[in-house]
């Protein structure tokens, strides 16, 4: 394995790869049959089915998480509708915010990603510049025979050619390609005369696109809402109600695994941008005073996590610094302990899934990347064939949500603790003469000590001052009233002394969001290889815990007294919980053991002569194709051991006889 700090995408033969997963139905795009018969176009790209692999792998990635996550940090679940009203987005800031720039091509009608396009264009130009500089090191080998064919290389090479100050403008330009805006990258797609790659026509200035999918609840159509493009708004506005579940104890975590929609403006790369996906969203509440400290982070300061932080990549740099999280937290390099415990528990998580730690970065969000929520991210980024994709973003949200929606809806979205010691607060307080204001102002009295009631201290404090000078303030209500005066007789404002028994804070939120679709795809890739010299027989090599199917059963032939042993042994395994499948197909053994190399089956138990007569079965290893031999007791033990992880193949193997060979 080169050394991946410096790679931008997995050297990865996909061709074997992807007719693997399509062979074995792992996923399949959606309503196929419709897309080759009808003329379904782009529009309806971006959509996926799972067969029956993937739909089991992705229960076990979920039950992972469940246990890694909500298990172990007693997080509150929820399970939320995925329709939403409108009001909701338009006070969380999506309705006007969770856009993606994008370009037109006015004469294909192409629509394009503005950063994509930048970066596809830029990339190109420096594989060119690669290739033109390997050519021309070639054509001085050859220097002498001049052919034809090198002269016409020649004219290529010089087109294709970069000077130094162009390529390394390039470099920190895609190294920092998430943090241009919208004007941003229309000024770079002008200066640099970025092309549809498509069509070569100049296209339009970048103008944003709403990633949500809107739609209307009810015959009337009135109330319009959005398919959630997150799950983490329902567990916002159910804060109360979670915290009051809770006992009122912080810090606490609510968890949410569900569907989330996102109308991609140009889906690709299979699973990793579609417009449909499964979400696992955990919101984190903590206690903004003291650092945001976690009474756990000892448990993980040791982790060791490879970072690429904001500083790096300003500088057009992609240089990881790896280092124990508590350093990092330390050196501030990763802002507290909460958000530093999430970074290393989600690296343990990937680890467990089988995810290969050399293809695992956290890399922080620059300043123009961040959601309109955020104030700082980092991202797990796995290492695939398409780059280094964001497989789960660790947002802290600080209290953006549970401040907007309690104040568009009234809610108190706080924590209220009692004080040990009850506080002195000094503050200014109106007053108002209801008796004379009624009948003075009638039926705009009940504004006016809105009006008041809404005054902050700071105003409060100004018209205490003003009131003073000049005996009236002046009071605006709205665009449509004039002007109110308020006299000394109707309003007095003075400073007073209260005791506060309790302190009232809104919790910051870290968030942790996992994308199942983009970690089981990438996934699939770290743990894909084959068998020396034989591109044909793939192997996935999943942990046994997330495999699709633990076990495979075979006969070793057609014989029917092999058959009753075989559905006892499914029969138990099943009690047990533990999935097999036999295949008595009439393909030889090596073929069905093959077949089920590329389901990522872990385990083959075969049933032979032997069997009959003494019980005794073999137990066959995925990778190593080695085989042990036990009564069918001790290797039903054996497995339900391996796949609990109570025991490694190797304990087995020096506790088991071994049997043959393949
Ligand atoms: P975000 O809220 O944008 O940080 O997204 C949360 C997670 O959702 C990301 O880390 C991805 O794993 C996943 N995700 C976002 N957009 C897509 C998409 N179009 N297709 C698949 N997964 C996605």
């Amino acid at each position: 394995m080169p050394d991946t700090t410096t790679l931008t995408s997995l050297p990865f033969d996909r061709t074997p790869f992807e007719s693997l997963l399509k062979r074995r139905v792992f996923f399949t795009e959606s309503f196929e049959i419709y897309r080759k018969a009808t003329n379904f176009n782009g529009d309806n790209k971006g959509l996926y089915d799972y067969g029956p692999p993937g739909c089991a792998l992705q229960a076990n990635i979920v039950d992972a998480w469940r246990k890694h996550f909500v298990l172990e940090e007693d997080m509150l679940e929820l399970d939320c509708t995925m329709l939403t009203p409108e009001e909701v987005f338009k006070t969380s800031g999506h309705v006007e915010k969770f856009a993606d720039w994008m370009c037109k091509d006015p004469i294909t009608g192409d629509y394009l990603r503005a950063d994509h396009l930048v970066e596809s264009v830029l990339e190109g130009r420096l594989d060119g510049d690669r290739r033109a500089r390997s050519l021309a090191i070639e054509k001085e080998e050859k220097a002498g025979s001049d052919s034809k064919k090198n002269k016409l290389k020649a004219k290529d090479v010089e087109a294709m050619r970069l000077d130094d100050p162009t390529k390394q403008e390039y470099e920190e330009i895609l190294a920092k390609i998430d943090n241009y805006d919208g004007p941003e990258l229309g000024e770079l797609i002008k200066r640099l005369n970025i092309r549809n790659p498509n069509s070569n026509n100049p296209v339009l200035p970048p103008i944003p696109f709403n990633l949500m999918f809107k739609t209307s609840i009810g015959p009337s159509a009135a109330a319009s809402a959005y398919l959630r493009p997150e799950t983490a708004q329902s567990q916002f506005v159910n804060f109360r109600k979670l915290l009051e579940y809770n006992q009122n104890q912080m810090p606490f975590a609510s968890a949410s695994i569900g569907k989330a929609f996102r109308n991609e403006i140009a889906p690709r790369s299979g699973l990793l941008r579609v417009r449909e996906f499964l979400l696992a969203e955990i919101e984190h509440f903590v206690d903004p005073d003291g650092g945001k400290k976690h009474e756990k982070f000892e448990e993980v300061r040791e982790v060791e996590l490879r970072l690429l932080d904001r500083e790096t990549q300003l500088a057009g740099q992609t240089d990881l610094r790896i280092m124990m999280i508590g350093e990092a937290v330390k050196q501030r390099i990763v802002d507290n302990e909460t958000l530093g415990y999430f970074l290393a528990r989600v690296r343990l998580f990937l680890q467990k899934l089988g995810v290969s730690m050399e293809k695992l970065r956290f890399r922080q969000h620059l300043a123009n990347e961040m959601a309109h929520y955020a104030t700082d991210c980092w991202d797990a980024e796995l290492l695939t064939s398409y780059g280094w994709i964001e497989c789960v973003g660790c947002a802290d949200r600080s209290v953006y949500d549970l401040t907007v929606h309690a104040k568009r809806t009234g809610e108190a979205l706080v924590v209220r603790e009692p004080l040990a010691e009850p506080l002195e607060v000094e503050e200014w307080q109106a007053m108002l003469d209801k008796k004379k204001l009624g009948p003075k102002f009638r039926k705009d009295a009940k504004t006016i000590e809105d009006a008041i009631a809404a005054l902050s201290q700071t105003a409060l404090e100004s018209a205490a001052a003003t009131l003073e000078k000049e005996e009236k303030i002046t009071l605006r209500l709205s665009d449509s009233h004039s002007d109110i005066t308020l006299s000394t007789d109707l309003i007095t404002i003075s400073q007073v002394t209260r005791l506060e028994h309790t302190r009232e804070y809104t919790p910051n939120v870290i968030e942790p969001s996992f994308g199942i679709g983009r970690i089981l795809y990438s996934l699939l890739e770290h743990v894909y290889w084959h068998r020396e010299g034989d591109v044909a027989r793939g192997v996935l090599s999943l942990p046994p815990s997330i495999a699709p199917t633990k076990v495979l059963l075979v006969p070793l032939s057609a014989q029917p007294a092999f058959l009753p042993i075989l559905r006892t042994l499914s029969r138990k395994l099943r009690a047990l919980g533990i999935s097999s499948r036999i295949d008595d197909s009439s393909a030889t053994i090596g073929k069905r053991y093959s077949r089920n190399d590329e389901l990522g089956t872990p385990f083959g138990v075969t049933v032979d002569f032997e069997s009959v007569k003494d019980g005794s079965v073999t137990l066959r290893e995925r990778d190593g194709m080695r085989q042990v031999r036990s009564s069918q007791e001790g290797v039903v033990e054996a497995i339900v051991r391996l796949v609990a992880g109570l025991e490694t193949w190797e304990d087995v193997e020096s506790r088991l006889p071994a049997f043959g060979v393949e």
